[in-house]
């Protein structure tokens, strides 16, 4: 197969975490019981009428300030015509030829550690969502639930300044990143809040001019993206490849067998009709508006990292992980102001805390969601560092911390698990190991160094981990000599 230039342009929608609809007073809640969050404006009952909410024209001022755009005072709205079950209007209000801001860019990381990527977007605007076609609730039909039916979306379209499906997993990283740190969007893609459209073509590598492309709808998660632009990559290589000439179309990704769909034949601006909405008014946000939205901004990523660094002295490897996620950066800030060692810190949460949200897929959503509160954590780095506890009977405690929400202190008390300095006891386990190892002894002897770890390995096993090891490794040496 000949090797071709991949180029990929990401559509992004968000929702804009407002309490309420674009258009109307609904709550704009998830998990509701079906179509209770509904009135005439979002059911599009004849006379009702639409008004903005303010909230979702600052957030996505926030997210056109993150994202580097030029804002416009006047934006508008408009009517983009089409028939499906979960649009009740028989339109989508969203705005088409004047958004509210355009020329954004965002640097990615590249794939080999080289010079970030800039990737320019093209445009961000505001629009409602559909509601939801389900599929599997009543046997043998299609249900229908508009609770989110008009809840407020940023659209995020790039520019097609992306060349792999791994650069643009990255792109989505960091811009889910960004607008979780903005606030914008609580980005929780099981339910649905950052879906994402993946327009891909290929070209030969010297080609300037940009192939034909298709459009990989409504994915949710990001592994699913890179998954079907490699599809579609693929396919469209094996078309050009045999001399045939790839369809504009517009598909859907199949995640169960792996596999890009035809959709539908690719629809063209025109088949929607656009037309400005009569009941709505030209958006205006004032320089005034847009400057407030600027300084109340939450600190972002990259500023984060480079104050973690500086403040709490720890390496950028440190910084990068910790602030890789707006929840585990507050977690760690939290925990630095009651630990004294930053890098201490720093290790714990990287360490236990970050593989037990793998592991257990636990949510670190927020501090208080995670079954070990910063401040229980930091008792328990306080017993670790007094030498209350060694730092591996620590890690047991801090796993039964996770699985009983009890305290450190508890736990230790007991559990009996702290950590023994007696030093009778300490000779009692030494003396009984050396007495069990006389072959390794003479070996020791005999100039073995590297045989202490072993002797210490079987203190520690006989003392079940609570032996002190310095004064183990001192009563070792002392008796080997
Ligand atoms: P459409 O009218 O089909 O929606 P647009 O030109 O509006 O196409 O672009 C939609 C998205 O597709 C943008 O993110 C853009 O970067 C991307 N895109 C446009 N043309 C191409 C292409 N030839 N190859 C890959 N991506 C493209
Ligand atoms: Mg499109």
């Amino acid at each position: 197969m000949a090797t071709y230039e991949a180029v990929i342009g990401l559509e992004v929608h968000v929702q804009l975490r407002t309490a309420r609809k674009m258009f109307c007073r609904d709550l704009a809640r998830f998990g509701d019981a079906p179509n209770t969050n509904v009135c005439p404006v979002c059911l599009g009952l004849p006379g009702a009428l639409p008004v903005v909410n303010g909230d979702a024209v600052n957030l996505a001022l926030r997210a056109a300030i993150a994202l580097n755009c030029t804002i416009h005072e006047v934006s508008l709205f408009s009517r983009k015509n089409y028939f499906y079950p979960d649009l009740p209007k028989g339109y989508q209000i969203s705005q088409f030829d004047r958004p509210l801001a355009t020329g954004g860019h965002l640097d990615v990381p590249a794939d080999d550690g080289g010079r970030p990527v800039r990737v320019r977007i093209r445009r961000l605007h505001l629009e409602e969502d559909a509601g939801k076609s389900l599929h599997d609730r009543l046997a043998g039909a299609t249900a229908v639930d508009l609770n989110r039916a008009g809840v407020p979306l940023a659209e995020i379209v790039s520019e097609p300044d992306l060349r792999s499906p791994a650069q643009a997993r990255a792109y989505l990283q960091l811009l889910k990143q960004l607008l979780e740190y903005a606030e914008v969007s609580d980005c929780n893609m099981e339910e649905g809040s950052l879906r994402v459209d993946a327009n891909v073509s290929i070209r030969e590598p010297a080609e300037s001019e940009l192939g034909v492309k298709t459009e990989v709808k409504n994915m949710n998660s990001f592994s699913g993206v890179e998954h079907a632009l490699a599809f579609e990559i693929e396919r469209q290589s094996a078309i050009l490849d045999a001399g045939g000439t790839v369809v504009h179309e517009t598909m859907l990704w199949d995640a169960g067998r792996q596999q890009a769909r035809p959709m539908r034949s690719k629809e063209e601006s025109h088949d929607y009709r656009y037309f400005p909405d009569p009941d709505l008014p030209p958006l205006v946000v004032s320089r005034e508006q847009i400057e407030a939205v600027r300084i109340a901004l939450p600190e972002l990523p990259y500023a984060r990292r480079e104050r973690l660094r500086e403040r709490y002295g720890l390496p950028a490897l440190d910084a990068g992980v910790l602030t890789a996620s707006r929840w585990v950066a507050d977690y760690y800030e939290a925990l630095v102001r009651l630990v004294p060692d930053a890098k201490a810190a720093s290790n714990w949460v990287m360490g236990p805390v970050l593989q037990s949200v793998n592991d257990r897929k636990l949510a670190l959503r927020d501090c208080e969601d995670f079954p070990v509160s910063a401040a229980a954590l930091a008792e328990l780095i306080g017993l670790v560092s007094d030498g209350t506890v060694s730092h591996s009977v620590g890690r047991d405690v801090f796993q039964k911390m996770l699985d009983t929400r009890r305290s450190a202190s508890d736990i230790v008390t007991a559990g009996g698990l702290s950590q023994v300095r007696d030093s009778g006891q300490l000779a009692e386990w030494v003396e009984a190991v050396l007495a069990e190892n006389p072959r390794e002894v003479e070996r020791y002897r005999a100039g073995e160094a590297k045989l202490l770890a072993h002797f210490m390995g079987q203190v520690m096993r006989k003392s079940r981990g609570k032996a002190d090891p310095h004064q183990v490794t001192e009563l070792l040496r002392e008796r080997l000599a």
